[in-house]
């Protein structure tokens, strides 16, 4: 999130304006992947803070095509998690279509987002949790899910979907038990470790395993436009950017309810 200082030769975008610059960065939009729709899949993308500079920093040059104007409405520090775990979080929900009873493993920045997203859409949200991680299931709770326990234990009810957002492997199987006939698990991850072997009757019966990646354009759009409507509201913790590497360990350590959001 920053506020435009000037633009470059050709671009419309306002001194002043209030932007987001996603994790999609550029994309070469020839390949087969981004001329069907599907951006995110680009095989020459080039993403923000890992192949352009300035996803950690005070000022930055972005590509206009690839940035958004943020909802009004809300403060910069609340504003800035819907850009990463609010728009993969939304491609995440979508993959699960019209999934009446989803499961959320993981219950972090991206999962509190979606779980008010899938209750406005009268979906009926179960959290799944470390079993011990009694604040995460009472937060996830307090923003309207049905239900929050063990995500090694099975729900209260069949799954139609679940999105894995924990980098446990052992999750993906535990969700996939969790699904009742045609259901989907969703792995939002980047990386994840192994996943178990598991039993073929398991996956019988038409469930499915697959995996989200990135965001396209079309998915900020998208969710910038229901965010507000929702109306989703995040739950912040700051810290100061020369303290990224504190952040990064208190979110493994599951210290953060919400998201942790760097202010220079
Ligand atoms: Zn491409």
């Amino acid at each position: 999130m920053g506020i435009v200082e000037r633009g470059g030769a050709g671009t419309t975008t306002p001194a002043g304006t209030r932007v987001g610059v996603p994790w999609l960065g550029w994309t070469d939009g020839t390949c087969a992947f981004c001329t069907s729709g599907r951006e995110n899949l680009c095989t020459a993308a080039r993403f923000t803070g890992l192949d352009i500079h300035g996803g950690f920093a005070e000022l930055t040059v972005a590509d206009e095509r690839f940035c958004f104007p943020l909802p009004e409405g809300y403060g910069d520090l609340e504003v800035a998690p819907l850009l990463c775990a609010g728009l993969i979080g939304h491609r995440a929900l979508r993959m699960t279509g019209d999934a009446r009873r989803l499961g959320l493993y993981g219950f972090g920045a991206a999962a509190h987002i979606v779980a008010q997203t899938a209750i406005h859409q009268g979906r009926t949200v179960h959290a799944f949790t470390r079993a011990q991680d009694v604040a995460s299931q009472a937060f996830a709770r307090q923003l309207g899910c049905a239900s929050a326990g063990d995500a090694l234990a099975p729900g209260p009810e069949p799954l139609d979907a679940a999105i894995v957002f924990a980098p446990a492997g052992e999750l993906v199987t535990a969700a996939l038990r969790a699904c009742d006939r045609g259901g989907v698990v969703v792995c939002a991850g980047i990386h994840m470790s192994d996943i178990p072997s598991f039993p073929y009757a398991d996956l019988w019966e038409e469930r499915q395993i697959r995996s989200v990646a990135n965001l396209t354009r079309a998915d900020a759009v998208e969710f910038l436009d229901l965010a507000p409507r929702v109306p989703v509201r995040t739950t912040v913790t700051t810290f100061p950017l020369d303290r990224a590497e504190d952040a990064l360990d208190a979110i493994r350590a599951g210290r953060i309810e919400g998201a942790a959001v760097l202010v220079p």
